[in-house]
């Protein structure tokens, strides 16, 4: 699994916009049927498969790319409108989101984030900084 790096906001629709760059790999465009699930981390986005006739796509991407995740789903994940983030992961046959979590750059904690040069931080590693080059 690859992490790109990119995030993107779930709109107030509960919709995401995946780059069309990542889409263009998996040939997921325009009014594109896919499939959406989830596994214990992720979610899971596929294009829908011609030949799993008994799996009714019930999912497609809207004229500019955009996909709906499910409402089941962003509860799921607790993934809030007009607020969350996701990170997007890509596998060989999939795409894969995950909640985006703000958390320290150095211990992963969450508590009193500080912004450095776009990298969050968190007090307790900051200080642990200063302490050995001061
Ligand atoms: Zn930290």
């Amino acid at each position: 699994m690859i992490a790109t790096g990119l995030t993107r906001r779930i709109d107030k629709l509960g919709r995401i916009m995946v780059p069309k760059a990542i889409r263009s790999e998996y040939g997921i465009g325009e009014h594109t049927a896919v499939e959406i699930y989830t596994n214990e981390e992720y979610i899971v986005i596929q294009k829908y498969s011609q030949k799993d006739v008994e799996i009714q796509s019930k999912y497609h991407t809207d004229n500019v790319g955009r996909i709906v995740l499910p409402k089941s789903i962003r509860k799921q994940f607790l993934l809030t409108e007009n607020d969350d983030y996701v990170e997007i992961f890509t596998e060989e046959h999939s795409i894969l989101l995950k909640k985006y979590e703000k958390s320290c750059v150095i211990c992963g904690g969450q508590e009193e984030l500080i912004l450095v040069k776009g990298k969050k931080i968190c007090r307790d590693c900051l200080e642990e900084i200063k302490s050995i080059v001061g």
